[in-house]
């Protein structure tokens, strides 16, 4: 790896846990892509933000379950920041429903969002980190990938296949410099979370030891530890980041 600077891109980095690991990444020093589907205004606000940092950014468009537009996306980010060297596949979505009622487009809209698009971002970022002998790949999954859910069949397999996927990655590309491993939050305080009921929600919060919720900067900080040099020999793994909640 030679000394210019490292460029990570963010899945779903204008809102939630994405918004905050784009911009602890960017604390650090990385220059950061911030990728959106809806959340267009958040996410060039964030790359104001870290403009005030004089650190490069960029805000794109990108349906991140369509892989030409992924392919689009990691052009543009080429042309404009230089090769990605940093992934986080954050982007997800949920369609909870029981599984007898489970429709097909629910099913295969959240495994596109959370898994496909996994795949499409990791094959486009691997060449180049396999040019440059340096790469991190870091992807985010769930504790209920652990666990099971019931009403998350759909979302519970798409985490599922993060975790395979991690592993397999990891002993693909760990000879090319590159490490992949997974992040499993638990109950995150987010625009995900904040549709549940008083109900569900106080039920959450009485599993976890540390009885609060997670905060996306939590789930930051891991991130931006994985992403650094000092994590260069933990490859394969999946941490949670639960406050106790489960045991990976
Ligand atoms: P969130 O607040 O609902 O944000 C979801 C993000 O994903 C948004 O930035 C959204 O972008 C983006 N996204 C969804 N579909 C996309 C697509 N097709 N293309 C590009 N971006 C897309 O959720 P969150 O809580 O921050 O979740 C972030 C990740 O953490 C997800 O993978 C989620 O499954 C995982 N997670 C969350 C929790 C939790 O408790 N919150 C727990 C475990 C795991 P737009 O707004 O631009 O559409």
């Amino acid at each position: 790896m030679n000394s210019r600077r490292k460029i990570a891109l963010v899945t779903g980095s204008g809102r939630g846990i994405g918004r905050a690991i784009a911009m602890e990444l960017a604390l650090r020093g990385y220059g950061v892509v911030v990728n959106y589907a809806r959340s267009e205004a958040p996410a060039r606000e964030l790359c104001e933000q870290i403009g005030i940092l004089g650190v490069p950014s960029m805000s794109i468009h990108a349906d991140v379950s369509d892989h030409n537009s992924v392919k689009k996306m990691f052009s543009a980010a080429r042309d404009e920041l230089g090769s990605v060297d940093i992934l986080v596949n954050n982007a997800g979505i949920t369609r909870d429903n029981l599984l007898m009622r489970m429709k097909d487009e629910e099913w295969s809209s959240v495994l596109a969002s959370n898994l496909s698009s996994a795949f499409y971002c990791s094959k486009e970022a691997i060449r180049p980190m396999m040019k440059e002998k340096w790469g991190r790949i870091i992807n985010i999954s769930s504790v209920v990938a652990l666990t099971g859910n019931p009403g998350q069949a759909n979302y519970v397999a798409s985490k599922a296949g993060i975790i395979g996927l991690t592993k397999t990655l990891a002993r693909e590309y760990g000879s090319k410099g590159i490490t992949v491993n997974a992040v499993a939050p638990g109950f995150i305080d987010t625009d995900m979370t904040r549709i549940l009921g008083d109900s569900a929600r106080d039920a959450m919060l009485r599993q976890i030891p540390l009885e609060r919720a997670g905060l996306p900067i939590d789930v930051a900080k891991l991130v931006a530890f994985l992403a650094s040099e000092e994590a260069g020999y933990i490859s394969g793994q999946v941490i949670a980041v639960d406050g106790g909640m489960t045991t990976c």
